[in-house]
């Protein structure tokens, strides 16, 4: 079996029949799974993703706070603007550029944890990068993490239900799958450590930077606009951190073929540039699909890229000491014989 269609823990469901096609699981199996991969009890391996749930969980007590105590209109629009552009844009910027697709790097470790920390803190980053190098290399076909084919729930549970490394790696795969993070920053398990937590990450590191991430990010918030504006904003982190993954459904075009012509360039795969999260994210997500090592998606003149000016705007202020852009090649490919 190839390294990439194990690095992730099967669901209790499987990826695929015998026949190879998409085993498609009820929504109660989907919960299911959920509550199973969540389990502590069960097995110690499952911290990360419990870890994740309750992160989401800790931050309703301030969305509830901020609409019963707190709410205004001049708030509400902070709430959206942190929610949808800021949240969204720094997900694109670390998540997704750096740590999965390493289209650009820091000339000092100090810019890294500077562009980390940038935000309120969400889930730790193996649950993002590995499963995402898995998304690439198996876009829209059974093992691919979330399937838009497997429909809305299965895409809505995949951080819990199959974005987590398998937890029965022997050793050469699991410093394969350390190699997918090394460069992170994030401290990471050795082999044997790994087999106590199932994990890449370390729970000591995972738990600190969020404590610590958290304390910073409430007390700036609060001395600038009080716990009105803290119990907004952190809010809207969670309302980024649950909606983030209607975009994996979306981002395929709901598992259906919804290419445009002289949009979307990317045919071998259901991915499509939509405007919204374009513009508020820079995820241009078809034409991603087609430059994944790329620090710019935003191709075209009306695809604002609002991760690429941060990565840019860096790399002029001597933070960022490198990056790939495929923007030319992209112009000379796709749109010169039009
Ligand atoms: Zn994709
Ligand atoms: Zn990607």
């Amino acid at each position: 079996m190839a390294f990439i269609d194990k690095v992730l823990q099967t669901p209790s469901y499987g990826w695929q029949h015998e026949n190879g096609e998409l085993v498609k699981p009820s929504t109660g199996q989907l919960f299911g799974e959920a509550f199973s991969r969540i389990n502590i009890f069960k097995t110690r391996k499952n911290w990360i993703s419990l870890i994740s749930w309750v992160m989401a969980a800790c931050m309703v007590p301030f969305f509830v706070v901020f609409l019963r105590y707190y709410f205004s209109w001049p708030l509400m629009i902070a709430f959206v603007v942190y929610a949808m552009i800021i949240m969204s844009t720094h997900g694109t910027i670390w998540f997704h550029r750096f740590c999965t697709h390493k289209a650009y790097t820091f000339k000092h470790p100090f810019w890294r944890f500077f562009t980390q920390n940038l935000v309120i803190k969400t889930f730790p980053e193996e649950i993002y990068v590995v499963s995402h190098h898995v998304h690439h290399v198996k876009s829209d076909t059974p093992g691919d993490p979330y399937n838009p084919k497997g429909g809305f729930w299965y895409c809505m549970l995949s951080d819990v239900n199959h974005q987590s490394i398998n937890k029965n790696l022997d050793e050469a795969d699991y410093n394969r799958a350390y190699h997918f993070m090394k460069h992170t920053g994030v401290q990471l398990n050795t082999y044997a450590q790994y087999l106590k937590w199932g994990s890449l990450a370390t729970p000591l590191y995972t738990v600190t930077l969020w404590l610590l991430n958290w304390a910073f990010w409430y007390t700036v918030f609060y001395l600038i606009g009080g716990h009105g504006l803290a119990c907004a904003l952190f809010g809207a982190a969670m309302f980024w951190f649950v909606l983030v993954r209607a975009f994996n459904y979306t981002g395929h075009g709901k598992g259906h073929e919804a290419h445009k012509d002289g949009i979307d360039f990317d045919r071998s795969n259901l991915s499509i540039n939509q405007t919204r999260p374009g513009l508020f994210s820079g995820e241009w997500h078809n034409n991603h699909h087609l430059y994944p090592g790329s620090a710019r998606a935003g191709f075209l003149p009306y695809q604002l890229d609002l991760a690429w000016l941060y990565i840019i705007g860096m790399y002029r202020l001597g933070a960022v000491s490198s990056y790939r852009d495929s923007k030319k090649e992209f112009l000379r490919k796709y749109l010169a014989k039009q």
